[in-house]
């Protein structure tokens, strides 16, 4: 059947500004290419994983799919609709199915509003209340859910620890009964000890309302445990994707096999160190021609530095945008 989420060709660029001296000199304005003709599909009920270091594009392609960034180029279809197409208006309602769990439940939430007037706004916004006692009510079903008590309603985000204003930013974003949700790295603020139990909130909520999600982390044991598939990228572009335990367990791109390097493997100690990621990630500003990897890759010959790897199937449902993916099998 159709996919619930396709994004097609996604690209986003942010204006580049130019300095007095850039303008006298009449350079041009350097954009940031944040994302670079992304496409994939999500599933109905589907979890898929998005992987990659910070200022890879993952926060930004989160964004993008929801149109809380405007995309400068590609389309997202939301169960066969347009998203990219839509008026404001047009949009405003379908927020109503797609929603976003941020990383920072402080900075998201804001501090002078109760718990009941942040969970129940998008009642409003959405119309979804007859009358304020509804709403209330509502809103203390859903904290109840998300394992808030509902007689801390009234109470102001300061008074919650850590874990807890996570479980309103997770109840703000299920109050309207959404269908797809962008978990934009929802446990990365949080000590370890919390981690755990808001995963397992997300994904027991997950199967109960046949939720969709987007899932992104720069944690590779994050996105293991919970997706079904897993995107990986790098400067703004996706370069390895399949099912979990075959991207996981036999990645075919040197960055994934970098990414997986970090972590110990215990069945297969030294199995996992012959990639070792080095240098820092260049600018999105100016990424390097050729493979964008190239410049950090260990694997890296002559033609990477001038031939785009065109992405390559590597096995069911497992692609790769490597020149050497078919021939960098591990293990
Ligand atoms: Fe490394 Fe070349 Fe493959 Fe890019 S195409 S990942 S530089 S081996
Ligand atoms: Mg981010």
């Amino acid at each position: 059947s159709e996919p619930l989420i396709r994004v097609e060709s996604l690209v986003k660029h942010y204006g580049g500004r130019r300095s007095l001296m850039d303008r006298l000199a009449g350079r041009p304005a350097i954009s940031i290419r944040a994302l670079n003709g992304v496409s994939f599909t999500v599933a109905r009920g589907e979890t898929l994983g998005l992987i990659g270091e910070s200022g890879c594009g993952k926060s930004t392609l989160g964004r993008a799919v929801l149109r809380l960034h405007e995309p400068t180029a590609g389309r997202v279809t939301f169960d066969g609709a347009d998203v990219t197409a839509l008026s404001p208006a047009e949009l405003k309602a379908m927020r109503r199915d797609m929603q976003i769990i941020f990383q920072d439940p402080y900075a998201s939430l804001n501090p002078r509003r109760t718990v009941a007037e942040i969970v129940g706004l998008p009642l409003k916004l959405h119309n979804l209340a007859k009358s304020g006692r509804e709403a209330r009510d509502k809103v203390a079903a859903i904290m109840e859910r998300v394992g808030l008590k509902a007689a801390h309603l009234d109470r102001y985000p300061h008074q919650f620890s850590g874990g807890q204003r996570q479980r309103i930013g997770i109840a703000r974003a299920l109050i309207s009964n959404p269908r797809f949700i962008v978990c934009d790295e929802p446990v990365s603020a949080l000590d370890v000890s919390i981690q755990a139990q808001i995963i397992k909130l997300l994904i027991e909520l997950k199967r109960e309302l046949g939720l969709t999600y987007l899932f992104v982390s720069h944690d590779i044991s994050v996105i293991g445990y919970l997706s079904d598939r897993v995107a990986v990228m790098y400067l703004g572009e996706i370069v390895e994707m399949g099912p979990v335990e075959r991207v996981l367990q036999s990645p075919r791109h040197p960055y994934t096999q970098s990414l997986l390097s970090a972590v110990p493997d215990v069945d297969s100690p030294g199995l996992r160190k012959r990639v070792k990621l080095t240098g820092d990630l260049p600018s999105p500003q100016a990424p390097p021609p050729g493979c964008k990897f190239h410049t950090r890759c260990p694997l890296a010959v002559e033609r990477c530095r001038t031939d785009v790897p065109v992405v390559r199937t590597v096995g069911e449902g497992h692609t790769a945008a490597c020149h050497f993916a078919e021939e960098l099998v591990q293990g």
